[in-house]
């Protein structure tokens, strides 16, 4: 598979991009800005942030960046190739919220 793609986050060549609403659709984020991201990144971002934590504290790719557990995440998948599968569990206060 070609990989064409680079996530904005880790940096890593991958196949599939995913768009992510920097804030989320239901908190009115339809005209806001979007993050092109690899499906691990994508999957991680929603595991560690509810919608309300992204609308209000990690709403831009920076802010989001400088978190400590994203700074600790993009160390462990940098050497891992984009395509890769890795499980991420979704963190205790995200399932409570959903
Ligand atoms: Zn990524
Ligand atoms: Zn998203």
């Amino acid at each position: 598979m070609a990989q064409n793609h680079i996530c904005e986050l880790c940096n890593r060549n991958v196949s599939i991009i995913t768009e992510h609403h920097l804030i989320p659709l239901e908190k009115g984020g339809k005209h806001f800005k979007i993050a092109y991201l690899c499906t691990t990144c994508h999957t991680q971002i929603h595991a560690l942030f509810t919608n309300r934590e992204l609308a209000s504290r990690y709403n831009s790719l920076n802010s989001l960046k400088n978190d400590i557990r994203i700074i600790k995440f993009l160390k462990f998948i940098k050497d891992i190739p984009g395509d890769s599968y890795i499980s991420i569990k979704k963190s205790k206060h995200v399932r409570k919220s959903s």
